[in-house]
């Protein structure tokens, strides 16, 4: 994107005090980029936006490989819970965008399956059928006590049964966070996982049903150009005069209330809004910090990623938009055919498509970084999303990795957040955002834009109760 020098008049500009408290914002993905954002909007300008890497978008940036495919880490599916967001996007993007309509499957037992699999599961062989109703029944006798659930992996056997848990559930579930699911907690669930329906999963099998229409995002939007960073990308302007890239923090000085850079300069802040993960921040703090808290910093969890593109010299043969793969004979949770989202992501889609594959990595679930391109290249093939003869038309490769993908909410989660945000409050540090608050079910792009946006409302607003994404108390 061409460099833009100055800053754009904000369209909703209005005139408030341009001194206060100086704020310092750690990271220009969605969250810190939404926060300055929002103060320009409210004509402050007493800030400075700080982001390690050359751009803005953060996670939810894209990159050109040098073949010309654009990728984006990881699948990234955009809807929206906020009349916010939604302005936002359609000022930002004006009619450059995509609308699509979710085409989601699981491969398993050699087919594809729409998702979600348990409304769907007439079309898996009838043995199979079988084993996941008998193990629905089972677990829907007695009805659900939540008090008396502990974990994750209990929440599925008492939900799911143990059909669905051993075809889908449980292997599928590690496969994506890297951990098994009796380390996670059950409360970020919420609308991320659709929870099963012994009336519908038995009406669909025995009426031969279709049923692919659950979930918030069913239909969902994506940028004509750039990828889903085109859309985040469209902010910088708004923050440039600002905004300070290749700025790296190393630590924060909480006595003298300072950020200092990699470059050796110095940021002071009145307020620190920091979007890099909390962990990371916690042990770089100069300044007395409690041992409970960097002890609390050290329990939380979090997987990273290897994200790998495949751009194929042939016109795609699907109108599939994502896949889960919950088999053991591709090292990939989730397939994207990303050129199904926009045709400008290929060089020429009239002639060639591009799929993204994610593989997640913990301690837990260690990948081999040198051979994982080859392994998803082969998993496509034993997945067959790709034919032998493909091989030889196979005209880009591209990794991207990440260490912090996912925030696991783990069963210390919570307990450690109770500790570390207020604490860090006490010092004038707000930590936001998709690995700043760590909270998975208020992690996705339009919660973080939320979270920027409504912390500012609080500061600078007064507004007390408006921080209700980040407490993961609106519906969403
Ligand atoms: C694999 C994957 C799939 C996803 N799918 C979806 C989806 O389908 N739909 C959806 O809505 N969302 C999705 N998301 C989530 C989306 O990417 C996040 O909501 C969003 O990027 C979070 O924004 P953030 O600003 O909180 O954090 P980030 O995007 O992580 O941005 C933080 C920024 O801080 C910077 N930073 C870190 N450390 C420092 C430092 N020391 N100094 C200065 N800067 C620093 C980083 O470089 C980064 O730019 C997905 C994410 C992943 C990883």
């Amino acid at each position: 994107m061409e460099q833009i020098r100055s800053t754009p008049q904000h369209p909703d500009r209005r005139p408030t005090s341009t001194e206060g408290p100086r704020i310092v914002v750690i990271g220009a993905g969605p969250t810190g980029l939404a926060a300055g954002y929002r103060l320009r909007e409210l004509g402050y300008t007493n800030f400075r936006l700080l982001e390690a890497s050359g751009k803005v978008g953060g996670l939810a940036s894209s990159e050109t490989s040098p073949n010309g495919f654009t990728y984006d880490i990881g699948g990234h599916v955009l809807f929206s819970h906020y009349e916010y967001f939604d302005r936002l996007f359609d000022r930002l993007m004006g009619d450059e965008y995509q609308e699509l309509v979710r085409e989601a499957w699981v491969w398993m037992c050699e087919r594809f399956v729409p998702y979600p699999l348990q409304n769907n599961i007439r079309t898996l062989p009838r043995e199979v059928v079988l084993e996941c109703v008998l193990g629905l029944i089972e677990a829907q006798r007695e009805p659900l006590d939540l008090a008396r659930i502990e974990n994750f992996e209990q929440l599925i056997m008492k939900q799911f049964g143990s059909g669905l848990a051993k075809y889908f559930m449980m292997p599928y579930n590690f496969k994506v966070w890297a951990h098994p699911p009796r380390m996670m907690n059950k409360e970020w669930i919420g609308e991320r996982v659709a929870l099963p329906s012994l009336e519908r999963v038995l009406g669909n099998v025995i009426l031969d049903r279709d049923d692919a229409g659950w979930g918030p995002n069913n239909t969902f939007k994506y940028p004509r150009y750039g990828g889903t960073g085109g859309l985040f990308a469209r902010m910088q302007p708004y923050v440039q005069d600002q905004l300070r890239l290749n700025a790296t923090t190393v630590a924060v000085d909480t006595r003298r209330k300072e950020v200092l850079l990699a470059d050796g300069t110095r940021e002071p802040y009145d307020l620190l809004l920091s979007t890099m993960p909390v962990d990371k921040l916690v042990a770089m703090l100069e300044g007395p910090t409690p041992d409970v808290v960097r002890e609390q910093a050290g329990r939380l969890r979090h997987s990273g990623s290897y994200v790998v593109g495949i751009g194929v010299d042939r016109p795609v043969e699907t109108s599939k938009c994502w896949m889960y793969f919950p088999v053991d004979d591709c090292p990939f949770y989730r397939l994207t055919y990303l050129s199904n989202y926009s045709p400008e992501v290929v060089p020429d889609h009239t002639r060639q498509h591009s799929i993204l594959a994610e593989i997640s990595h913990s301690e837990l679930k260690p990948e081999d970084r040198e051979t994982v391109v080859d392994r998803t290249i082969e998993g496509l093939i034993n997945t067959r999303i790709l034919r032998e003869s493909d091989r030889a038309l196979i005209v880009d490769r591209y990794l991207i990795e990440r260490d912090y993908t996912y925030p696991t909410p783990s069963i210390e989660r919570d307990g450690a957040l109770a500790v570390l945000h207020p604490w860090l409050e006490t010092q004038d540090i707000y930590s936001r955002g998709r690995f700043g608050a760590w909270r998975y079910e208020v992690g996705n792009m339009d919660h973080s834009v939320a979270q920027g946006v409504e912390w500012v409302n609080r500061i600078v607003q007064d507004d007390l109760a408006n921080e209700l994404t980040y407490q993961a108390k609106r519906g969403c």
